[in-house]
């Protein structure tokens, strides 16, 4: 089982933010910003590209609730970045969104 689908079914702590029954929010271990929020389904789905019409209701909950959580975190402007694949600088094979907020952001590639 993946690192992520461990933390949603409790077995590796986390620091929880949001849970529902098909979604969950955590804090990164190693967070990039003063903010720095993972978003994941609670059924596993490797990446982007393996979004499909059965599994979607799960990124449409994700969708629904990140203002939310954005909001529970003390942040209204954030960058949301999802890394699909090896070179995008995916590490870990569970589909999730990082909300990442709470300083003025660089301009750049993302
Ligand atoms: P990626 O590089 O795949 O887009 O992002 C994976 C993120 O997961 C990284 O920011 C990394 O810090 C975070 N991460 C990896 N393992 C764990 C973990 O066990 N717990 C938490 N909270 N975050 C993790
Ligand atoms: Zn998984």
């Amino acid at each position: 089982m993946c690192v992520f689908c461990e933390i949603a079914k409790g077995n590796i702590p986390s620091t929880k933010v949001y849970e529902d029954d098909m979604i969950l929010a955590f804090k990164d271990l190693n967070p990039q910003a003063p903010v720095h929020v993972l978003v994941i389904p609670k059924e596993h789905i490797d990446c982007a590209n393996d979004i499909t019409a059965d599994n979607s209701e799960y990124v449409k909950r994700i969708f629904e609730k990140i203002p939310e959580i954005a909001k529970s975190q003390g942040i209204e402007s954030y960058r949301l970045i999802n890394n699909c694949g090896e070179d995008a600088g995916q590490t870990v094979k569970h589909l999730h969104f990082h909300i990442l907020g709470g300083v003025k952001m660089e301009e750049g590639l993302l």
